[in-house]
């Protein structure tokens, strides 16, 4: 029988949160903690020394040898470099230490990470800084157990070099502005507003021997050739009986480990493809929600090795499969319970709430390239614009009585804007009912309003949630400076927010889109309201840079001209890697494994018909005849199509670097791997499945 699993007892056993920390800090040093988390002010040095000597105990106790910063470079994943406690030894004896200093400040180096031209200009030192409003935590794995510190990671000048510094820079903004839409509505209480995020992982789970025979996934995550068996969908049937045990233990065991370090993971099921499940959390801070959702990945990785499987968290792993994105559910909650988006049921809050509504709408019209490109990474190419959930065009779903009310608003002329009350009422009395109607309906919509909440849906799947989010606070930071620098002027505020409510919908609720977001007709609708259509990552990058993208973000201070450079930079340098890396991982792949598996076969089949004939000239031979003249057809055609890819890839690879690199693998590479993989597909439908060198979709997704 397995061990009793307390869930009360094991949550956040491997955090050194809260409780730990008033357990162990004197009381002084923890009210100053504590004063800092809050407030999101600078920790006061002098009780570094003594936070950093209880954290190191309380670590050690747990049977932690080493430490690390850990921080998100631009890689997207997390990085770290331990360093264990011990002392220099003396009479051979050691000495665990951990200083103040070691806490605070980590000195990696800088050069190993991408930082997008920011070091050419600037310095190449790279600091690591301690974030105490992310909660340091101990991971056990087969390296031991290692007390990993969450840190911002910057350039000796102060440059980010990561995905963490803007987010908490945004989360400054959002909470400036914010506080002074609610002071307008009366709200003093609250003294800060912070967003709320509970994002939802898709992955897929395949069986361990099987990936180690595919390169492409070994080397990209995902699949560069596979034809789908004759039966897929219809298959599911089967999958679900199959494999609930093996998966179902799986999940059991990441649920644990991630209830050891706090993460709150609540919900987990079956996905529409086979093979493919999610996992959702219960929503938290939106660094904290950043933070857990690295640790999630990571998790469903490394727990997926020990049950003999392999986690593929790609956003496209198989093609004709449906794809794995990231919902990221996002709110604002201030200090004193309120939700901002929560719709209400009083006249007052819901004017408030209109008015947050209006802004979000307007920021996400303004700034709907940011939002596109937030979502933006290689992996996501094959789901937004490409025919598959959600669509590439930003656009807002919010339910039929909320898109009533905003029509109401909107048709009210002069006349009953001077019956502001009344006009209001008729639209607010509809509101009460919108929890029970406007929930999550319309599944295209890559921004939907779910109730009390709204659901970006666009987030690829391996990507970090921490770029959508920091986008999603400076643009609605934006209009909530926008609205309340005009209101607090306003001698009239009632008349003023209507008119203002009603001035931001009527500009932009062309965003505002209900129906079905993966027809024909939407982009077609969405071309004549004029909002972007942008299909791939390259296009997206360079709203990164535009003027009005420099103005948001240094207006908020979330980042500086350069470093909008340098991310820019950094993506297109990731881009280019990438699909150089899948480009000649093809190569390999159909010049060792495919052609000579596809010359065996015609061997054979030749050696067929010669021995057929010459035992029984008279016998028909037309069947094998015809599968030799198709099957050395198309190997005719893969070997010409590898050799354009070889050359696109090459050419590619010689262009400078950047942006031209970028577009080049965009726009000559990855049509080239396109026209390889379709010969190949074909050829894996006809060749003898004994000798087809690797496992097939089949085997893959529906035998985990
Ligand atoms: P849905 O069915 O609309 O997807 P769920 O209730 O399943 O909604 O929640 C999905 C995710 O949204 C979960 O991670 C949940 O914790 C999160 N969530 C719920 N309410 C909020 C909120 N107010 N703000 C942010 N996230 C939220
Ligand atoms: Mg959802």
């Amino acid at each position: 029988m397995s061990e009793v699993f307390n869930l009360t007892e094991e949550f956040g056993k491997n955090v050194f949160n809260d409780a730990v920390m008033r357990d162990r800090l004197p009381k002084s040093v923890y009210k100053k903690l504590k004063k800092t988390i809050a407030d999101g002010a600078e920790l006061d040095p002098s009780i570094a020394d003594v936070v950093a000597h209880a954290m190191k105990d309380w670590a050690i106790e747990h049977g932690a040898t080493h430490y690390t910063h850990w921080f998100q470079p631009l890689t997207g994943v997390t990085a770290e470099k331990h360093d264990s406690f011990i002392s220099a030894p003396s009479d051979g004896k050691v000495i665990m230490e951990f200083s103040g200093k070691e806490l605070i400040k980590g000195e990696p180096d800088a050069s190993s990470f991408p930082s997008g031209g920011l070091r050419a200009t600037f310095e190449a030192r790279g600091y690591t800084v301690w974030d105490c409003t992310s909660p340091a935590f101990l991971r056990e794995d087969a390296i031991g157990v290692t007390l990993c510190i969450p840190t911002s990671f910057c350039s000796y000048t102060g440059e980010s070099l990561d995905k963490k510094t803007p987010l908490l820079r945004s989360m400054q903004a959002i909470n400036e502005q914010a506080l002074r839409i609610l002071r307008l509505f009366g709200n003093t209480t609250a003294k800060r507003v912070s967003p709320s995020v509970g994002p939802e992982q898709e992955y897929f789970l395949v069986d361990r021997r099987k990936y180690l025979q595919r390169k492409d996934l070994i080397y990209t995550g995902r699949t560069l050739f596979g034809a789908m068996p004759p039966k897929g969908q219809e298959m599911e049937d089967h999958y679900f009986g199959a494999i609930r045990e093996r998966v179902g233990s799986y999940m059991n065991d990441v649920n644990k480990e991630l209830w050891k370090l706090g993460v709150p993971a609540k919900t987990q099921h079956n996905e529409v493809a086979p093979a493919q499940h999610e996992l959702a959390p219960i929503y938290e801070g939106v660094n904290q929600a950043v933070d857990h959702n690295q640790i999630v990945m990571e998790t469903l990785k490394k727990v997926a090795e020990r049950h003999g499987m392999a986690c593929l968290l790609h956003e496209k792993p198989f093609e004709k499969v449906n794809g794995s994105g990231k919902h990221n559910n996002w709110s604002l909650t201030a200090d004193d319970g309120t939700n901002m988006m929560n719709p209400g049921d009083t006249p007052h809050e819901n004017i408030q709430f209109l008015l947050v509504l209006a802004c979000i709408i307007k920021a996400v019209d303004v700034h709907a390239d940011l939002l596109r490109e937030s979502a933006a990474d290689v992996g996501n190419d094959h789901r937004l614009g490409a025919n598959e959930a959600p669509p590439a065009i930003i656009s807002i779903f919010l339910g039929e009585q909320l898109e009533d009310v905003i029509e109401q608003l909107c048709d009210t002329g002069e006349a009953t804007h001077s019956k502001t009350g009344g006009t209001l009422k008729t639209g607010v009395d509809i509101l009460p009912d919108l929890d029970k109607d406007a929930t999550d309906r319309n599944r295209t919509s890559p921004f939907a309003f779910t109730g009390n909440k709204f659901e970006f849906r666009m987030v690829g799947s391996s990507d970090s949630i921490a770029s959508p989010n920091t986008v999603l606070n400076t643009i609605v930071a934006e209009a909530f400076k926008e609205a309340a620098d005009l209101l607090e002027k306003a001698d009239d505020f009632d008349m003023a927010v209507h008119n203002l409510i009603k001035e931001m919908l009527t500009a932009h609720k062309r965003v505002v889109f209900n129906g079905n977001g993966y027809s024909d007709e939407w982009v077609q609708e969405a071309e004549r309201r004029g909002l972007p259509n942008i299909r791939s990552m390259v296009e997206a990058i360079p709203a990164l840079t535009t003027d009005k993208a420099v103005r948001l973000f240094e207006e908020f201070g979330v980042f500086t001209r350069a470093e909008l450079n340098s991310r820019a930079e950094v993506e297109y340098e990731n881009y280019a890697k990438a699909i150089n890396i899948e480009a000649r991982t093809m190569i390999d792949m159909a010049g060792k494994q495919i052609i000579p598996a596809v010359i065996k076969y015609t061997t054979q089949l030749a050696a067929s018909i010669a021995a057929v004939r010459g035992a029984c000239p008279e016998a028909d031979v037309s069947t094998q005849t015809s599968l030799l003249l198709e099957t050395s057809g198309l190997l005719a055609e893969t070997k010409s199509a590898l050799a354009a890819l070889e050359e696109k890839t090459a050419q590619a690879a010689g262009t400078e670097g950047g942006r031209i690199q970028a577009e080049a693998y965009h726009a000559y590479v990855v049509p080239a791997m396109e026209a390889l993989r379709t010969p190949v597909d074909k050829l894996e439908m006809i060749v003898d499945k004994d000798l087809w060198p690797m496992p097939s979709y089949g085997d893959l997704i529906f035998e985990v």
